[in-house]
């Protein structure tokens, strides 16, 4: 991380809301509520929570990504490209965002075979999705050239483009995708869930990949995973997600060592430790609904610290260090009442 002083992605206030038609009723689902996130150039970022917590909606929004019946509510994303003014990415019209897509933001999916076409040789689909973002066929033909080159960068095999996606196995399927999404050396990758179904040494090699590739490039990367096993890994900086709301984000660093939110302390604490054979506590009770939150924080039905207050009030972000940000009133207890 080396400039901290303009993020080159910001959200402010954003909220994206899933609204559905149910049979003439309208079903309002808060996926993202109220997101203040400042992410900097050569960092990687990592979103943490459990499944249903809106992760994935907040990187679309991130992506600007926002169709029905996803919509955005209220609140701002904002792209800084080439270093300079920000531009509003939810502003955007399509064929804005076509030309930005690549070169200064990509995507890694979370299917390899949604990139991979089952039935085109890998090379194929490369050259559709160079096709898809460079109109001019000189600059196709050079950027299909470099892909050779960075095949090989990557450790790939080099006949990699000349197979089918099933002559590949599944890690090498997904490192293809992830080579994919940094062919045109993109200012930001995000990525959701891209080692979800690998198992641990293959996901080893595509963490190891994604962190290369930063490294290189000197890019940002924002990785959602529920996992903090591979948040570990790959995370400079982490954003705790729960219903909706950022609660609490640090340095990786800082979220492991001294985890604040109640909510986080949890999902340290439910990693196994080499060597220690006691049961790992979880989580206790289910998320709430992302259509029915309750009142005050969310995670009040869940924790085991409740406080009066926190049934009735949101907390504001408290702030123990410069880096750190925490959304919880034991971060002010004693102000208001003690731990129910
Ligand atoms: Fe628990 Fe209250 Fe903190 Fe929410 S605000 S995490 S309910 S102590």
């Amino acid at each position: 991380m080396e400039e901290k002083k303009n993020p080159i992605l910001r959200t402010d206030q954003l909220q994206t809301f899933y609204v559905l038609d149910m049979q003439g009723t309208q079903k309002i689902i808060k996926a993202v509520n109220d997101v203040n996130l400042n992410i900097y150039e050569n960092e990687i970022y990592g979103i943490a929570g459990e499944s249903g917590c809106g992760k994935t909606t907040l990187l679309k929004a991130l992506f600007a990504d926002i169709v029905p019946p996803l919509r955005l509510i209220g609140g701002k994303v904002y792209y800084r490209v080439n270093g300079k003014d920000e531009i509003e990415a939810t502003a955007l019209s399509a064929e804005e965002k076509r030309k930005l897509r690549l070169e200064f933001i990509s995507n890694v999916p979370q299917g390899c075979m949604s990139v991979l076409n089952p039935v085109l040789k890998v090379k194929e689909t490369y050259k559709d999705f160079i096709a898809s973002h460079v109109r001019e066929q000189s600059r196709r033909e050079e950027i299909f050239d470099r892909a050779h080159k960075q095949i090989l960068e990557f450790g790939l095999p080099k006949n990699v483009l000349d197979v089918y996606p099933h002559q590949l196995s599944g890690g090498m399927r997904q490192r293809v995708t992830v080579a994919l999404a940094a062919l045109m050396k993109p200012r930001i990758m995000i990525g959701d869930e891209p080692t979800t179904a690998l198992d641990v040494v293959v996901q080893r090699g595509v963490i190891q990949m994604l962190k290369e590739i930063q490294k290189k490039l000197k890019n940002t990367i924002v990785i959602v995973s529920h996992d903090m096993g591979v948040q570990a890994n790959i995370a400079d900086r982490i954003g705790i997600m729960y219903a909706g709301k950022i609660v609490e984000e640090s340095t990786a660093e800082r979220i492991f060592d001294r985890p604040l939110h109640p909510y986080t302390q949890f999902l340290i604490h439910s990693l196994p430790k080499l060597g220690d054979k006691t049961i790992r506590g979880s989580v206790p009770g289910s998320p709430p609904s992302l259509a029915d939150l309750p009142d005050g924080c969310p995670f009040h039905p869940r924790c085991p610290k409740v406080m009066e207050i926190c049934r009735r009030q949101m907390p504001d972000f408290s702030y123990p260090d410069e880096n750190h940000k925490v959304a919880c009133w034991l971060m002010e207890e004693g102000k208001h009442g003690q731990a129910a």
